[in-house]
């Protein structure tokens, strides 16, 4: 197997030549945002030197040029996800948006008194509260399977809560506080044979795995081009055809309109339908290139190249008899979630970024698992295929470091 080039790689990513408080920038808070290769980056100078117009209006030669690359750019984002149809991709402005679409038109159309949606205890607020407002509004009733002590969710608890009143299961590919990855194939499958619909939160999952829709079989699919080396404000909702077609319109405006008039106005036809005004071009240009950024690697060597930065990282953590990990001995990408005994997340945070490694502590938008697990919070080091072992060994000689001033 060819290796990888780490130090090519890290070339290509400009800001991780950042000196943060005298030290060189140690980045290990990449679930919360992932760094933007100069491919990306030269992806929205260009657009802006050479071809900024707006798109759809087919009016003149920049337009029909940025409609163009708009438009490769939902078609990259297409096999990226191995999507069957091109108007299954909606633009969105991140996963929380998308998630929202969601509950606010396929919600409303489909979810009736006491029905019943069934979330897990991992998922981010962005895959609890729309539903949570929709139940509210619907007097539906909102499920949550139980995790595990170690962080894995308890399949059990799923089967014994499913059943003919479930219309949806909304469950995340990855748990972004603990990077376990979720059987989101077997609950899929299990959810389709009570008939209930499947909406996945990929938004950790899509910078790490390979994702194919169509295997999957989910009924929708969200991210965020911000986790994924794209610029922020771009997201994607992809959902089966029948049911987009299916679903009622969420905002109105420009671009979703077929004809409109002041006895009725009719809709545009997929995808536009849901994509209301002006969209994020820059943005879903610049996600197209992260797309093609990543299509130059085998995205199994950067996978296995992550694995091992957590194997090493979970070794070290050994080292450190107050470190606990939260999340382990289970199927999960490169997190390492942790608490150390005695100390506070945040104090432990603070001294790291004094050396210039970021980290993220907290409930990381995650409260019910916080709560599931008895913590207030964890230190959370993410990491990507740009981080390497040496920067993990900075991140013990800060965590020995922070003891001396902590203990
Ligand atoms: N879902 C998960 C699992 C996440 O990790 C995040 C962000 O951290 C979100 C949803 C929300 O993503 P965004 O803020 O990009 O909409």
């Amino acid at each position: 197997m060819r290796e990888l080039d780490i130090k090519k790689i890290r070339s290509e990513f400009p800001i991780l030549d950042e000196i943060v408080h005298g030290k060189p920038l140690v980045y290990f808070d990449n679930g919360a945002t992932s760094q933007k290769p100069r491919m990306v980056i030269d992806a929205i100078d260009n657009y802006y030197e050479h071809v900024n117009s707006n798109v759809h209006r087919g009016a003149h030669a920049l337009s029909d040029k940025a409609t163009e690359l708009f438009e490769n750019a939902r078609q990259k984002v297409q096999h990226f996800i191995s999507a069957k149809h091109r108007e299954e991709i909606i633009w969105t402005r991140g996963t929380t948006e998308s998630i929202n679409l969601v509950a606010q038109t396929w919600g409303e159309k489909n979810i009736f008194e006491n029905d019943e949606i069934i979330v897990s205890t991992l998922e981010h607020h962005s895959n609890i509260v729309p539903w949570q407002l929709l139940c509210q509004r619907k007097n539906a009733k909102l499920l949550p399977i139980t995790v595990k002590p170690n962080g894995e969710l308890d399949l059990a608890h799923f089967k014994s809560l499913i059943s003919s009143k479930t219309k949806l299961v909304a469950i995340g590919h990855i748990s972004n506080a603990l990077g376990v990855i979720n059987p989101v194939e077997e609950i899929i499958q299990v959810a389709h044979e009570n008939n209930a619909r499947v909406l996945v939160d990929g938004a950790q999952a899509a910078p790490h795995l390979k994702i194919d829709v169509q295997r999957l079989d989910c009924d929708f699919y969200a991210f965020s081009g911000h986790k994924m080396f794209a610029p922020t404000g771009i997201g994607v909702l992809y959902g089966k055809k029948e049911l987009l077609d299916s679903m009622p319109p969420w905002h109105g405006g420009g671009e979703m309109i077929e004809k409109v008039s002041f006895d009725g106005t009719t809709f545009n036809q997929l995808p536009y339908k849901f994509e209301a005004g002006t969209p994020n071009i820059e943005g879903s240009i610049a996600l197209g290139a992260a797309i093609d950024y990543l299509n130059q690697f085998d995205r199994s060597e950067l996978a296995n190249y992550e694995k091992e930065l957590i194997e090493y990282a979970t070794e070290k953590a050994k080292s450190i008899p107050e470190l606990k990990i939260i999340g382990s001995d289970c199927n999960k990408t490169s997190v390492l979630s942790f608490i150390m005994e005695g100390m506070h997340s945040q104090d432990i945070g603070m001294i790291l970024d004094q050396q210039g490694i970021a980290v993220r502590t907290g409930h990381h938008c995650a409260m019910p698992l916080m709560q599931a697990l008895g913590l207030s919070g964890t230190i959370r080091a993410s990491f990507s295929f740009y981080n390497t072992k040496e920067e993990i060994d900075l991140l013990f000689e800060g965590l020995e470091k922070a003891k001396t001033f902590l203990v």
